[in-house]
């Protein structure tokens, strides 16, 4: 049966890239053996740390930290992390400074206590040997952003979830803009080569044809 929410358990999600599962989601290391860096951080610290001692990784090596949005499922482990440097979108900026509330300005993100650089569309940053590409593919919330490392791992954090291995647009109530989502999966339906595609709640595919196929038609 499909359950809404499904996160990648803790372990080798394919050569060099790890998944954290921390309750309902996960995020994920990859190194190339010389160069160590994470996407997102997880909901809270204790667990996340539990977590990474089952990896063969140690969490200080990691140096850079792509966070690919604010929400504290994805930011709270930050501190199971001590020499990372933060990573995020220029456009989510205003999610963690005070500007814009989350769910129905009910609440804002938190701040992040540390030195983070901020990222445009298009972007590379290059970690020794590893190159990670910002993609801009607001909706969930306006800096959402996805990461394709080395052209062919593409981490999506909450821009989609899959179901039977096709990606759809994440639960709306908790998206910000459910239309600017879709457009961004038709974004991403544009790369080619991906052959590894991991998300926050739903786990990862290889099968990235199969997975973006209904996305490729339609809006550019
Ligand atoms: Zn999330």
């Amino acid at each position: 049966m499909f359950k809404i929410m499904d996160p990648a358990p803790t372990g080798p999600v394919a050569e060099h890239v790890y998944a954290v599962k921390d309750g309902m989601v996960s995020m994920f290391i990859l190194t190339n053996g010389e160069s160590v860096i994470a996407i997102d951080a997880g909901n809270g610290e204790a667990s996340v740390r539990a977590e990474l001692q089952k990896l063969p990784i140690s969490p200080e090596s990691v140096t850079h930290l792509f966070l690919t949005h604010s929400d504290g499922d994805h930011v709270g482990g930050l501190a199971c992390f001590p020499n990372a440097h933060v990573y995020l979108s220029r456009d989510e900026e205003q999610m963690i400074d005070g500007t814009t509330a989350r769910f129905f300005g009910r609440r804002r993100n938190r701040s992040i206590d540390r030195p983070y650089t901020l990222l445009d569309d298009g972007e590379v940053v290059t970690v020794g040997h590893i190159a990670v590409r910002a993609i801009a593919t607001p909706g969930h919330t306006p800096g959402a952003m996805s990461y394709l490392v080395d052209g062919h791992v593409l981490f999506t954090g909450d821009t989609l979830r899959l179901r039977d291995g096709r990606a759809q647009t994440f639960i709306r109530w908790i998206n910000m803009d459910t239309a600017a989502q879709k457009a961004s999966i038709h974004k991403l339906a544009r790369l080619q080569g991906v052959t590894l595609l991991c998300t926050a709640h739903t786990g990862c595919t290889a099968n990235w044809d199969h997975a973006l196929e209904r996305w490729r038609v339609g809006p550019a």
